[in-house]
């Protein structure tokens, strides 16, 4: 086999206090037994990013890169959230890395895959998809919506890895092809596939969180989902339109049949059809104004060129 190769493992943290002691010490023996066997280099190391906590977690990271020169710590100005934290790591390591591994800070995702990534790397692939085997772990309600919202990805035209969150293996090359990704509204899973280079995916089971409590609630969940879907996909202004003309389509037959009704002589006082059209046309009006609307400050967001992160230390040695 080749020279072994550096890994960088980008693990974003927000609020991970009660979870970062532990998970530095099972990645510990995990690395080290990597480089032991020389399957990744003795430069590999173990980037944690702080996304702007607001509780011990940059102090840990701090300590931990004190004692140990395996761990590196990267910290945001403030608060990004999950998706622009993992970018900001991925970037910021990209010149010390031949590959990256990114995962969760709460050890959810079973490290012991990182091995059969790294080696899928060796075989030639430059994206390694880290896929759900089964969601025994979840609650029936993750399950279902976690379901829903791939069908529906999938329905929107949507090219989306199926079960994959966001534990993956990138070379440097395809680390590159992220960077030329200039957008704003940024959802990694959605735009990691539009890079290319060869890809597969290993399968893995989901563990439950350790400690410390899911930053992902509900609505935080339903916000993800939408910033997928308009962010990738135009279709939901598509079927806008066709409903559009679908309801004109009727509204004239509509029209030549009052129009016959009213020559014949037979009209009646038309309350009811004045009213239920008012409110017919008047929410799809609102529907459609709303859709677009959404698409509209995502220019308006676009155009901004906001910074998407900015690092405040890198701390590597
Ligand atoms: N996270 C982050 N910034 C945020 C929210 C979450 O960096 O604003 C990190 C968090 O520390 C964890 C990962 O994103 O490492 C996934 O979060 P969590 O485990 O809470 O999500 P879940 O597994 O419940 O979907
Ligand atoms: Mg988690």
């Amino acid at each position: 086999m080749m020279k072994p190769q550096t890994l960088y493992l980008v693990i974003p943290c927000y609020n991970e206090e009660a979870v970062l002691p532990e998970t530095a010490k099972q990645l510990k023996i995990k690395m080290a037994d990597m480089i032991e066997k020389q399957i990744i280099s003795p430069q590999s190391r173990v980037a944690f990013v702080d996304d702007g906590s607001k509780d011990k977690t940059w102090e840990i990271i701090n300590r931990l890169h004190e004692s140990d020169s395996l761990f590196s710590g990267i910290k945001l100005s403030r608060n990004k959230g999950h998706q622009n934290a993992l970018l900001a790591g991925l970037m910021t390591v990209k010149a010390d890395a031949d590959m990256v591994v990114s995962m969760d800070a709460d050890l959810q995702d079973d490290i012991n895959v990182v091995e059969q990534m790294v080696k899928k790397y060796y075989e030639g692939h430059d994206i390694v998809y880290g896929v759900r085997s089964s969601r025994k772990k979840d609650t029936a309600f993750k399950k279902f919506t976690a379901q829903g919202f791939y069908k529906f990805m999938k329905l929107l035209g949507v090219e989306i890895i199926y079960n994959h969150a966001d534990y993956r293996l990138m070379s440097r090359r395809a680390l590159d092809g992220l960077q030329q990704f200039k957008e704003v509204n940024l959802f990694l899973r959605g735009i990691v596939p539009l890079i290319g280079y060869p890809s597969c995916t290993v399968e893995y089971e989901r563990g439950e969180r350790f400690a410390g409590e899911s930053k992902y609630p509900f609505k935080k969940m339903l916000s993800f989902a939408l910033e997928g879907v308009t962010s990738f996909s135009i279709k939901p202004i598509r079927m806008i339109t066709a409903l559009g003309f679908l309801i004109f389509s009727i509204s004239i037959i509509m029209l030549a049949y009052f129009l016959i009704v009213y020559l014949i002589g037979k009209t009646v006082p038309g309350w009811t059809t004045i009213v239920i059209s008012v409110w017919a046309i008047g929410g799809l009006q609102l529907l459609a104004l709303g859709i677009i609307g959404e698409y509209i400050g995502k220019i308006y967001m676009e155009t901004k060129e906001r910074p998407k992160f900015i690092v405040e230390t890198y701390l590597n040695r």
